[in-house]
């Protein structure tokens, strides 16, 4: 049984493990390096080791996680998203030293990282995937073969990308060849990686997901769909569960194609299998993360389930509690992705001190964060700072709930998504139900807010405290 697992990551995700461990009564232990020294991750688990003063490097090196995990009496490591979570080395390395690694196998998440042979091995499957490359190519001839043989507009991929990065739409032969050179150097930068391949561009797609659970002993379910079109730069800003915008055949279509990718590839753990819709309602497979999502909240919030608590079970060597009938979901979730960023100036980082952070509450609402008030924002990592997750038992409902949530939720010190996500609420065709992943450059005018004052109750709050002090 596991007793005690090492958090091999920081901010919100490692609190989120927290919490999941606290509940099934396994103790956890945190890592940080200097500039973490005050985050929150650290405060709220059992054991915190610094692993160094780099910032970066240090949540970026197995071989000394693994160690301090084996140190420190861990039984299982849990990688979060993001850093080494997508790296094969660390599931390896946690298997030679005895460490279960609270996720799949090196071999699954090796062949889905690589997007090139997670595509081939989804038509092995017969799963659809977007016409495109079958190997990496080789130079930008081949890409302009492939592309006129395919049709343009086409997307230039990173092999082995992630996180919206390495991508680029080229709709003629000219961007095509300036886009080429651009892309392998962003991949090389990126992921170390130079690998390149190339498919047809979905034009207005919305991007729907499904989770899956396998256990070790041969089942796998799914817990529905996420919609996650509402992106900007191909990285998701607001994720909806279920998708509002398909019908229940498609759900359980989508379900169940979902679960035979997973079989396909003898897939254990939580994952998460992404497609793409297109305007004819045909589903594309796009790639399979092999982690825990950022946004796997908000299938929690209208199933029920702890898919941390379950990765954790599965990695245990448990049997899956639930049956694919035993899965029920109810109402709606949107998850708002509150990022440190002036969605004004291009969405640019804004870190820095927060003087002040008023969480939301009330019904059907969640945070997810890594923030309180005096947290200074270090620069070195990603701008995520909180999820808001809200919880209504319809659609309009829903939207309802968020628009006063998003009111409830203050930050001050530094500038967030918040009021632009406001706007989005507020638009007729996202309130319709009805978007696609070219939703937010369609609307640069909701870019427009205006930047508001303090509320109304603070103002009259500071009014009050200075009439009391002089005495009127
Ligand atoms: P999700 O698919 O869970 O929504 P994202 O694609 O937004 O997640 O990625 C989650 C985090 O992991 C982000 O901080 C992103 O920058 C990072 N990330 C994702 N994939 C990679 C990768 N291959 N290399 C480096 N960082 C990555
Ligand atoms: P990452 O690993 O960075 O998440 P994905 O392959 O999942 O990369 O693509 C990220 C986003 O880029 C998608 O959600 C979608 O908006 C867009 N995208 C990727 N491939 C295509 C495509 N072939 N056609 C249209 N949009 C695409
Ligand atoms: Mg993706």
């Amino acid at each position: 049984m596991i007793k005690k697992i090492l958090i091999a990551n920081r901010g919100e995700i490692a609190v989120r493990i927290v919490r999941a461990c606290r509940e099934l009564g396994i103790k956890s232990v945190a890592i940080y390096t200097d500039a973490d020294r005050h985050a929150l991750h650290v405060k709220k688990a059992d054991e915190a080791y610094n692993i160094g003063s780099d910032p970066v490097l240090g949540y970026l090196n197995a071989h000394t996680i693994v160690n301090l995990a084996v140190a420190s009496g861990c039984d299982a490591l849990h990688p979060g998203y993001g850093f080494l979570s997508e790296n094969p080395v660390l599931a390896e390395v946690c298997a030679r030293r005895g460490i279960r690694f609270i996720g799949p196998g090196p071999h699954s998440i090796r062949q889905m990282g690589d997007k090139v042979q997670a595509r081939q091995a989804m038509i092995r499957a017969g799963i659809p995937v977007v016409p495109g490359s079958d190997h990496n190519l080789e130079n930008v001839e081949e890409a302009r073969a492939l592309a006129a043989r395919i049709g343009y507009p086409v997307m230039l991929k990173a092999t082995n990308g992630g996180g919206g990065r390495g991508i680029r739409r080229c709709d003629n032969e000219a961007e095509l060849a300036r886009n080429y050179e651009r892309v392998v150097s962003e991949a090389s930068k990126a992921f170390g990686k130079p690998e390149v391949f190339l498919e047809k561009c979905v034009v207005n797609p919305r991007h729907i997901e499904v989770q899956v659970l396998c256990d070790a002993h041969g089942h796998c379910i799914h817990l529905f769909e996420r919609d996650c079109s509402i992106q900007r730069r191909n990285q998701k800003l607001i994720e909806i569960a279920p998708s509002p915008q398909l019908t229940q055949a498609q759900r359980e279509y989508i379900g169940k194609l979902a679960v035979r990718a997973a079989r396909a590839v003898g897939y254990v753990n939580a994952g998460t299998v992404e497609f793409l819709l297109d305007e004819d309602n045909q589903f594309y497979f796009m790639e399979m993360n092999t982690r825990l999502q950022v946004e796997h909240c908000v299938t929690e919030s209208i199933t029920g389930i702890d898919i941390v608590q379950e990765q954790i079970r599965i990695a245990d060597g448990l049997p899956l509690q639930y049956r694919q009938e035993d899965i029920q979901h109810r109402g709606y979730a949107m998850e708002f992705r509150i990022n440190a960023e002036d969605p004004k100036n291009s969405f640019l980082p804004s870190f820095g001190r927060i003087t002040r952070y008023y969480a939301p509450g009330g019904p059907g609402v969640r945070v997810d964060g890594a923030i309180y008030s005096g947290y200074v924002i270090p620069p070195y990592y990603d701008s995520m700072i909180a999820k808001l997750i809200v919880w209504s038992l319809t659609w309009e409902g829903l939207i309802q709930r968020s628009l006063r949530t998003l009111d409830d939720m203050v930050v001050y010190g530094v500038k967030t998504t918040i009021p632009y996500y406001r706007e989005i609420l507020n638009n007729p065709e996202f309130r319709s139900g009805r978007f696609t992943t070219g939703f937010v450059d369609a609307h640069p005018e909701l870019l427009d807010y205006a930047v508001r004052r303090p509320p109304e109750h603070t103002v009259a709050a500071i009014s009050a405290a200075i009439a009391a002090h002089l005495g009127i």
